[in-house]
């Protein structure tokens, strides 16, 4: 007994490391706050995008120890100085938000707590601020209050458990597979492809729509897609619309498509990862119209408000649709089954999770609402901004935008218009002081900006045009015209 005793006190003196003291704790919080300071406020001065060149040496895994200002500096420069800069407001590739600093001091607290956000009876604080959320997204999305929802990691975890309700209430295995058809556009985010895979139904007939001009569905087309697919034995199943697709930022008509949906029956799913949180601004309302008719519904608080990444949210309105797959007892949980509220392990194919509500949670009640609308409004004038910039200096601009996505591209005779704005797009990433990504429309090589961080202001739309002027001359050097 005393040799055990002995054994355990000897790695207790090892194992003590892991709990720094009260002293040890401020020396370290200190250390990591004055780096976000310092990051925060070279932020602006920095490049938004630097082209890779990681050593990483420098981020082998060792077993010695090492200081956290030695730490803090290797992540400083083969990190935060690498790549994208998601924190800054000059990224306007992809889709940005930017990652509020509240939001990191609610992950902070989330995490030294770590409280179990996956069941009621582990946390029913935690449990209850994410039920909270989700209900009050019910209530922004006109969802009624007895659907369930999920705040996932993002998007794509959000669509698949969503697209999982959607075959479970339609049932669809064995040989419905073949037969099932699922309606959406060209432009859905390629992450509704993985999902269909990965629940099994990559042999399900998926029709992709034609679209208008505007990059949207064309209702007509698709109810007269439906009709002859039905007149050909097979079972529509399921249509998908997007609440601003990745690529031009479309809302597809969505009561429309929920009406086409309803009159056949078919599960309507509705990808508003990127552009929902916009149905806040009340200019923009209208063109939501009939999002409340979606069956499932995706939105991602991790871009359109502007939270740090890891954060999406599903909201499904047939709770027994989403319980088939998620809903699930074992014995050693026995002591859990107080369903007081839906817990979150029941809604998703997590049980252990992040407390990720309250880094959506702390901020809206920290900031309010208001702020959050404001940037969002402020992120549409500034898309106007931008593009009123470009055409002025003999860019070509995509149609007007639903929301802060658009495209533009130069225009040129003298050689081939796409490889002179390839050519402008890799300068412009060489320079990077502003980051924009690239796409292809009907075979055009079009830039894309997608105004969506919270940082992005005024003066970052300067910028840009200052770099883009520098870039197209340059490229026109190049091809010497
Ligand atoms: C970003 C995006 C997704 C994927 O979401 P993640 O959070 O990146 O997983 C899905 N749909 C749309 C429309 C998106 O913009």
């Amino acid at each position: 007994m005393k040799k055990l005793v002995d054994r355990i006190i000897a790695l207790e003196k090892i194992s003590k490391e892991l709990e720094p003291t009260e002293k040890e704790r401020d020396l370290l919080n200190q250390e990591v706050q004055s780096y976000a300071n310092r990051f925060i406020e070279t932020l602006k001065t920095k490049p938004a995008f630097s082209e890779a060149n990681v050593d990483s040496r420098k981020l082998k895994m060792g077993s010695e120890k090492l200081s956290l200002a030695t730490l803090l500096e290797v992540y400083g420069s083969e990190v935060a100085d690498q790549g994208i800069k998601p924190a800054s407001g000059g990224h306007l590739g992809y889709i940005p938000g930017g990652g509020i600093y509240t939001a990191a001091l609610a992950d902070f607290l989330a995490a030294f707590t770590n409280e179990y956000a996956g069941m009621y009876f582990g946390s029913p604080g935690a449990v209850t601020i994410e039920n909270e959320l989700l209900d009050w997204m019910k209530g922004v999305f006109g969802f009624p209050k007895d659907a369930v929802g999920n705040l996932t990691s993002g998007g794509s975890i959000a669509n698949l458990v969503a697209l999982t309700a959607a075959r479970d209430k339609h049932q669809i295995k064995n040989e419905k597979v073949t037969k099932s058809v699922i309606y959406m556009s060209p432009q859905v985010h390629h992450c509704i492809h993985k999902a269909i895979r990965i629940i099994g139904l990559e042999d399900v007939q998926v029709r992709l729509l034609a679209l208008d001009a505007l990059s949207k569905i064309d209702p007509v087309q698709l109810e007269e897609t439906i009709k002859q697919d039905l007149r050909d034995g097979l079972q529509p199943f399921m249509v998908i619309a997007s609440a601003g697709t990745t690529d031009t930022g479309a809302i597809d008509p969505l009561h429309e498509i929920g009406v086409i949906a309803k009159r056949h029956k078919l599960w309507y799913h509705v990808d508003g990862a990127y552009g929902g949180f916009f149905i806040l601004a009340e200019e923009k309302k209208t063109l939501f119209k009939g999002i409340e008719m979606a069956d499932s519904l995706v939105i991602d608080p991790h871009k359109s408000l502007f939270i740090p990444y890891g954060l999406g949210a599903v909201l499904v309105k047939d709770k027994e649709a989403v319980f088939h797959s998620h809903h699930y007892t074992a014995n050693y949980m026995q002591d859990a089954l107080v369903d007081m509220q839906i817990n979150p392990a029941d809604v998703s194919p997590e049980l252990t999770k992040h407390f990720r509500g309250l880094r959506l949670w702390l901020p809206l009640q920290l900031h309010g609402l208001k702020p959050f609308v404001a940037c969002l409004e402020e992120k549409l004038l500034l898309t106007t901004y931008f593009r009123n910039k470009l055409e002025a200096i003999g860019f070509r601009l995509g149609p007007e935008p639903d929301l802060s996505v658009s495209y533009f591209w130069y225009p040129v005779t003298q050689v081939e218009e796409n490889k002179f704005n390839e050519k402008l797009m890799e300068l412009m990433h060489q320079d990077g002081s502003v980051f924009l990504s690239s796409t292809r429309i009907d075979g055009r090589f079009v830039i894309r900006m997608a105004i969506l961080s919270f940082r992005t202001k005024i003066d970052t739309i300067d910028s840009a045009m200052v770099m883009i002027k520098n870039c197209s001359s340059a490229t026109k050097l190049y091809f010497k015209i």
